[in-house]
This record gives C-alpha cells, sequence and structure tokens, in this order.
C-alpha cells in the first residue's frame, strides 16, 4: 500500500490542522509555519506531486484550487485587501512537501521579487 502523503493525513483528520474550509476536491488550512499573518495552504484531496506531474485530467482540479483561492480570500475577508498565491515546483521553486499546494497570503504588503 502506499504511504499517504503528509496533506492526506491532515485530510484524513490523522494529523491535527487548522481547517478553514473543505469540499469534495480540495481542502484549505493554515500553514505551521506562516510567512505572513494570514498563511493557508489549499491542498487537493487527490495526491498530485506538484505541478509538473500533473495530467490533462487534473485540468478542472487544479482550476478548482484558484477558485477556492478566491473562495477562501472571500470567506476570511481579504480579497479587497489583496493576497500571494504560490505553488513551489521541485528543488529551486523550494518545495518541501510533495503534495501539490497552493500557498496563499495575506494581511501585509508582499514584497518583488521574492527571495
Ligand atoms: P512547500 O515548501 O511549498 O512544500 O511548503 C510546505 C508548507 O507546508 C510549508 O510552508 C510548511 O510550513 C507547511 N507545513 C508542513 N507541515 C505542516 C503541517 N503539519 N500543518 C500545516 N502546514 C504544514
Amino acid at each position: 500500500m502506499i504511504e499517504k502523503t503528509l496533506f492526506q493525513k491532515i485530510s484524513d483528520r490523522e494529523i491535527p490542522a487548522s481547517i478553514v474550509y473543505e469540499d469534495d476536491l480540495c481542502l484549505c488550512f493554515k500553514d505551521i509555519n506562516p510567512q505572513a499573518p494570514i498563511h493557508l495552504l489549499i491542498v487537493p484531496k487527490k495526491p498530485i506531486v506538484r505541478i509538473c506531474q500533473a495530467e490533462v485530467e487534473d485540468a478542472q482540479t487544479l482550476g478548482h484550487l484558484l477558485l477556492t483561492a478566491k473562495k477562501v480570500a472571500e470567506q476570511e475577508g481579504f480579497a479587497e485587501t489583496g493576497f500571494r498565491t504560490v505553488i513551489n515546483n521541485g528543488k529551486h521553486g523550494g518545495e518541501e512537501v510533495p503534495h501539490l499546494h497552493l500557498h496563499i497570503l495575506a494581511g501585509r504588503q508582499m514584497n518583488w521579487p521574492p527571495g
């Protein structure tokens, strides 16, 4: 049997997390090591490893993650002030958890370029 990813264990309530939104396709919870006053992760329930491992059949799920960012921003009250989305892919992207996730950073002015 294939080992569950960290984020699958959170989705299955085997590891605690502060969950702010959930539907059939994805889960959104607070990052354990926040890099901004608001730092959320949106994770597909399907364990797509990273963007470079996504397939054409994942197109609906990938689009759903972005629409969920909009929904969560409205729900949590930072849609007006704005936010940043980040997806780290692979070594140079700074990816640490091999289960696709969208970072949502909000609550302060973001800088560019990122580090
Ligand atoms: P990345 O570097 O893009 O793979 O991001 C992984 C993110 O997962 C980091 O921002 C971590 O702080 C976050 N993280 C790791 N473990 C947990 C956890 N148990 N609950 C919530 N966030 C986590």
